[in-house]
Order: C-alpha cells, then structure tokens, then sequence
C-alpha cells in the first residue's frame, strides 16, 4: 500500500493524478466512501463512492472498511473499502490511498510495512489554493484550514516513512515516484 496525506490544499489531488498517469510501479487508486454529497463533476466511482450516512455506517458495522474517520469535524464520514484493496492485489498493483492524517494513522499501525507519505506546503499557500478551487464558503475554509494545523501536528507525531514538500509539482511527483521505485527494488 501507498498511503498520501497531507491537508487539504496541499495539491494532494493533482499529485494523484499525475502519479496515477506516470508512475513507474502499477498503482492502483483506492476509491473512498464518503458521506459527503458530490461536488459538481464528481462521479460515482471515480472520485468517490457517495454513500447516505446510513447506509455509511451500515457497511462500517458490517466490518466492509478497513479504516474510517469523521475528516473535517463536520460530520461528513470518509473510508476505505477492503474491496478497494482487494481490487489492486488483484491487479498485482500497489493499492494508492489518499486519506486523512487519522486513517493514515490507523493503516500505518495494522500495517507497519506500508509505504507513506505526508506532502506539505507553506500555511499561506495551502488557503490560496483553496480560494483559488472556490468550492468552499468562508467559514468552510476557516474549518479546513483548521483540520490542516490539525493535521501538520499530528503528522509530525506519526511516523511516516518520508515528508515530501510540495513547492514544485513536478519535483514532489518524481520525488513521489523514486521513493516508489526504491521500495519495489526494496
Ligand atoms: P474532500 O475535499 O474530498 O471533501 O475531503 C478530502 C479529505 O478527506 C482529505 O483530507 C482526504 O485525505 C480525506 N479522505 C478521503 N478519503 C478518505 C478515506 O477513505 N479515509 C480517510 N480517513 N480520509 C479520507
């Protein structure tokens, strides 16, 4: 598994992206279940697998994720699917989870031999970038921006095998890929 975390506002997105079209090992990106409604464009089962919060908890009782976490503190649920898992061993792909700094935490701790990741950027870049998307009201980003000091000091209290500063796109997706391509030669 390859686990990337870093708050939002951090390009986390663009750097999936981009991982996901160039990557020197077979990722395959673990979907997220989430209660969150759909922004404009999102699609079911690309972006996310958009689940009422019923039928959420429904499948965390059952036992069908293999973490879960409120993110934003504004109850909107957010996890990982086994299947999803399943669905990258199956392709004989590393699993790509891009989940919060609390989740990280759980899979890092059942799963020790998990490749992570933690991209930051500086404070002020990270509420330029979410301006910049201009999806979110005032007092949505004040909370996110929150989440995201949250998230820097928890961090820094995990143990995630590489911090990777993301100033430079192109930097922090090769650097991203060498840690990849030493892990496989590992
Ligand atoms: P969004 O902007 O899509 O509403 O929120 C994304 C936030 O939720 C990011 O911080 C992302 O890392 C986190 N997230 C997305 N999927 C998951 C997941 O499956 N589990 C956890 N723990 N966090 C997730």
């Amino acid at each position: 598994m390859l686990v990337l975390s870093g708050p939002s506002g951090s390009g986390k997105s663009t750097i999936v992206n981009r991982l996901i079209e160039s990557s020197p090992v077979k990722l395959v990106k673990a979907i997220s279940a989430t209660t969150r409604p759909a922004r404009e464009g999102e699609q079911e089962g690309r972006d996310y697998y958009f689940l009422t919060p019923d039928e959420f908890e429904r499948r965390r009782q059952a036992g069908e994720f293999v973490e879960c976490e409120e993110v934003h503190g504004n109850g909107n649920w957010y996890g990982t699917l086994t299947s999803e898992l399943h669905r990258a061993q199956q392709e004989g792909a590393w699993a790509f989870l891009e989940i919060d700094v609390k989740g990280a935490q759980s899979i890092i701790q059942e799963y020790p031999q998990t490749l992570s990741v933690f991209l930051t950027t500086s404070d002020h870049e990270y509420e330029q970038r979410l301006r910049q998307r201009g999806t979110e009201s005032d007092e949505e980003i004040a909370r996110r921006l929150e989440t995201a000091r949250r998230e820097l000091e928890m961090a820094r209290s995990i143990n995630y095998k590489h911090t990777v500063v993301n100033d430079d796109l192109d930097r922090a997706v090769s650097e991203i890929a060498d840690i990849l391509i030493s892990a496989e030669e590992g």
